[in-house]
């Protein structure tokens, strides 16, 4: 099972199913499933923006209206790393440690390991109670997750970038 995250970061395919938010200019938009139309938002017009007590969800004051963004959602974790710096209540320390804490993947070569678990191509990360030898770990789990691009003729890539907000590991090393 391969996570959304995952599909569109390394399949770029087309996930009308996924809520999208993306960064503008002077704030930001949310492509929404099902809705012809594209939201923009203005930082101007927003009066708040908190997360939500156990951190899964944003929530945006937004011209009298509230606005729910999940984690979920493909381009939250960039997002919350771009809340401007004038709205006070926002965790901006929580974002910071947050980002911090997480650590390179090893299958996927993205700086996201959180708890052990990857947030992007969910594999559990390599510890010597899983499998004894890591190596032989990663190449199973890369060949699992790029089955589908070698089954299409399609190179994969050697060197990773960074994706969604989150930093790629230069030391990533591609077994297959
Ligand atoms: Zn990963």
């Amino acid at each position: 099972m391969i996570g959304y995250l995952m599909r569109n970061v390394f399949y770029k395919k087309q996930t009308f199913e996924l809520t999208r938010i993306s960064l503008v200019e002077y704030g930001f938009s949310v492509n929404r499933p099902f809705e012809a139309k594209l939201k923009l938002y203005h930082w101007k017009d927003v009066r708040s923006i908190r997360f939500s007590d156990n951190y899964n969800e944003v929530i945006v004051e937004y011209l009298g209206r509230q606005i729910i963004l999940r984690n979920s959602n493909i381009g939250w974790y960039e997002f919350i790393q771009n809340v401007p710096s004038t709205f006070e209540n926002f965790d901006f320390k929580y974002v910071a440690e947050f980002i911090d804490s997480l650590k390179p993947c090893g299958v996927c070569g993205i700086v996201t390991v959180r708890e052990q678990t990857c947030i992007v191509c969910e594999t559990i990360a390599w510890n010597d109670e899983i499998h004894k030898d890591k190596v032989a770990y990663l190449t199973s789990k890369q060949s699992e997750f790029y089955a589908e691009l070698v089954k299409d003729g399609k190179e994969i890539k050697k060197i990773v970038e960074p994706e969604h907000g989150f930093k790629a590991d230069s030391n990533w090393k591609l077994y297959l």
